[in-house]
């Protein structure tokens, strides 16, 4: 395996012990990181800046970020250049057309094709010796139904374990969710009692699968 290659092995491997979807444990940190390199290394690095700019700044999720950054100054510096050409267009009583996207979600789409193409290429005899990805992989929580939809964009054959574990889940909590609907009925009190404890709360597990935790 090529270097870049170990460290994404390592990252997921990692990742899949936690608890929720692996590749938004991923990049929840990565992009946490990301943020603060911008801003903390690359205040001064023209090309960032110039695509923070054109982009009028991150986009609402990743903005707030800002409220808590330990940097003050290189917030205002950046915001600034927003702010700024926010008034000119104001001004001038027309707003510019912005082409780019915010610079964190463009670094997020790249670690997701990036993560989504490894997985699927993940072969069961390449690791040689201990855990291989599969194996681990599918003692997780699995993709959010956000990421999994993502893979049929980025990946031309989803492998079979994959898709076998992935829609098994997505199938196992589908009729759950069903039957909790059901027995939420009026005059299914007693049906509803007989559910786990889990499973009168299967909505919340639901919505962590709908929305991922991706940042
Ligand atoms: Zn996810
Ligand atoms: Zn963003």
């Amino acid at each position: 395996m090529a270097a870049d290659r170990h460290v994404n092995f390592f990252a997921l491997q990692k990742a899949c012990e936690k608890p929720e979807c692996p590749l938004c444990t991923i990049i929840n940190e990565r992009i946490d990181r990301y943020i603060d390199g911008m801003l903390f290394e690359h205040i001064s690095d023209r090309t960032f800046r110039a695509q923070y700019r054109e982009a009028g700044g991150f986009c609402n999720t990743h903005a707030e970020t800002l409220l808590s950054y330990r940097d003050g100054l290189a917030v205002a510096i950046l915001g600034r250049d927003t702010l700024e050409d926010y008034l000119a267009d104001f001004k001038k009583k027309k707003l510019r057309k912005r082409k780019s996207m915010c610079p964190a979600c463009v670094e997020r789409m790249r670690i997701e094709k990036e993560f989504l193409t490894f997985i699927a290429e993940a072969d069961k005899t390449e690791e040689g010796e201990g855990e291989n990805l599969p194996d681990f992989f599918t003692k997780s929580d699995g993709l959010c139904l956000q990421h999994y939809a993502m893979m049929f964009k980025y990946v031309k054959r989803i492998p079979k374990w994959l898709s076998d574990f992935q829609e098994t889940k997505f199938a196992s909590l589908n009729e759950r969710v069903k039957r909790f609907i059901e027995f939420s009925a009026w005059g299914r009190q007693q049906d509803f009692a007989t559910l786990s404890a889990q499973d009168k709360i299967v909505w919340k597990e639901l919505a962590s699968v709908l929305r991922g935790q991706v940042k």
